[in-house]
């Protein structure tokens, strides 16, 4: 098992006296690398590296950042296969979606590197004569990326990219039980040629080191992705210090299916999206609110066909669905699937943890059904696990009304061949991502990602959003009259 440093200042080191932590393959038990458990002390040398290293990298041209990270896309290309199977023994998403993960960041590494001959700015009228209005994009200065573990490479990229292609220099703290993927994420800047100090990493715990990051006066922003609890505890330690806090948060996802829907499309979507990566996407469909007319045959299609869904080694060819992450979530899952059947909602599969043979050494658990009620605890809390609640609705209008009735708010699903139904959805669902005849999952990184009420505080990662994150504006005027011209006053 390799033992793994932080990365500061362009080198990888070991302090002194460390203490060490492992992460697991929860699909099998065995320990995939050894990691150092940065302290406050180490947090701060991180911070002084890349705020060391601010003046140098702001002051490099956008277009060479952007050459940077398209040589850490080769890398990640290169190293797609590894890497993905790297993401699936460490958090146990099947192979395909483990290089799914690496292919998300190749594409948004290459999608910012062009960014870099952009950082668009805008030039308006002055309403005096000689005289320019314009605006320019600044970086923050250092920023903290603190990221969750379950797409282990692609959304640390998401910050990283983003922030990096705007100037800022950047101390990222992945999530502890994926700081594998963490440490290869940042080989593969390193790799590309990122100068020192730009790009730090400090891994361990998030009460001592996100703490720390978010607590540090020299950290302008904080770009923090992960659950809503943990998410509010960094907004408000941020709040103290008037810090920039960029929120993206959990999800309780709806696929609303009408009664004119293409059944078997409907059914693909929810299969894919309720019990891909196990159902620990923030945009997993957790709720399947189906109309009474479709409700019995679509819920006897998929209870049919998840007799022979696949649940093994997320490796292996054939699989559908791997173990969930970790023994916290295992826990907590099957706690939510205990609430469930108290609260009366009928078990129509799974709802256990599977045994027997290869089973016993990972966290696997059966993909369950419950027909639930809307309203039941199960309907409105994220269980971040393959747990599905079906509900029925009278029509379009009480499903709009069931979708939209929960705290979060982050996407969306309508199978309809109705176009007026579907163009209504789009108005009205109360989400950040709103899809048409298509699963809630499937983001593609061009487009801003992010969602409304406590999914986040109104940021959106990806796209040309993401620039937004990170970036401020600087407002100029420049006026080339040779006189003092007075706005508001001058005729
Ligand atoms: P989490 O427990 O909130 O952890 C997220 C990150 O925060 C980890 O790096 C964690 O470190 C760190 N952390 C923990 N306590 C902290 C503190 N007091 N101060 C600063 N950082 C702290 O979330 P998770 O279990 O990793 O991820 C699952 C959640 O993420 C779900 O709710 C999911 O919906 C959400 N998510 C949202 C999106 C989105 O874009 N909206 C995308 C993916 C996931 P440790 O690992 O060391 O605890």
């Amino acid at each position: 098992m390799d033992e793994h440093g932080l990365f500061i200042d362009g080198k990888w080191e070991t302090p002194t006296g460390a203490k060490r932590f492992t992460t697991r393959n929860p699909a099998t038990g065995e320990e995939l690398g050894s990691f150092v458990s940065a302290t406050t002390k180490d947090v701060e040398r991180a911070v002084s590296s890349a705020a060391k290293a601010f003046k140098s990298w702001r002051e490099t041209p956008a277009p060479k950042r952007g050459q940077i990270l398209l040589r850490v896309a080769e890398v990640y290309k290169r190293r797609k296969d590894e890497l993905g199977a790297t993401v699936t023994k460490e958090m146990g998403k099947i192979l395909p979606e483990g290089k799914g993960d690496v292919q998300e960041a190749i594409d948004f590494l290459e999608y910012m590197s062009a960014e870099g001959r952009r950082l668009l700015g805008e030039t308006v009228p002055s309403e005096l004569r000689n005289k320019y209005c314009m605006t320019l994009r600044q970086p923050k200065g250092v920023i903290a990326a603190i990221t969750p573990w379950n797409f282990p490479t692609a959304i640390p990229n998401w910050k990283l990219a983003a922030a990096l292609i705007s100037g800022n220099t950047v101390v990222f703290k992945p999530a502890s039980n994926t700081s594998l993927c963490g440490v290869k994420v940042v080989q593969a800047y390193e790799e590309g040629g990122l100068p020192p100090g730009v790009l730090n990493l400090v891994t361990g715990s998030g009460g001592v080191v996100g703490d720390a990051l978010v607590t540090d006066p020299r950290v302008k922003a904080v770009s923090f992705t992960g659950g809503t609890d943990t998410g509010r505890q960094v907004y408000l330690k941020g709040a103290e210090h008037l810090k920039y806090v960029h929120l993206e948060l959990g999800g309780k996802n709806p696929q609303i299916v009408l009664n004119d829907a293409n059944l078997e499309l409907a059914l693909d979507g929810v299969l894919f999206g309720a019990f891909g990566s196990s159902g620990q996407r923030c945009t997993a469909t957790s709720r399947l609110i189906l109309q009474e007319g479709i409700y019995d045959k679509f819920l006897g299609m998929l209870l049919e066909r998840l007799k022979t869904f696949k649940v093994g080694n997320p490796l292996d060819k054939g699989v559908d669905m791997g173990p969930v992450a970790s023994a916290d979530q295992e826990k907590k899952v099957l706690a939510y699937i205990e609430v469930g059947k108290k609260e009366g909602a009928k078990l129509r599969t799974g709802g256990e943890k599977l045994k027997g043979g290869a089973y016993d050494k990972g966290y696997y658990l059966a993909p369950t059904v419950f027909e639930a009620k809307h309203g039941m605890r199960i309907t409105k809390e994220e269980i971040f696990g393959p747990v599905l609640s079906v509900m029925k609705v009278k029509d379009f209008e009480e499903a709009v009304e069931v979708a939209n009735d929960v705290n979060y708010g982050l996407s969306s699903s309508i199978y309809t061949k109705d176009v007026n139904l579907s163009f209504q959805a789009m108005e009205r669902l109360e989400a950040g991502i709103t899809y048409i005849n298509a699963p809630t999952i499937g983001a593609e990184v061009q487009l801003p990602f992010g969602g409304v009420k406590q999914t986040g505080n109104g940021g959106r990662e990806a796209g040309t959003t993401a620039i937004e994150e990170f970036t401020e504006i600087k407002t100029v005027f420049v006026d080339f009259s040779n006189r003092l011209q007075k706005a508001q006053i001058d005729g």
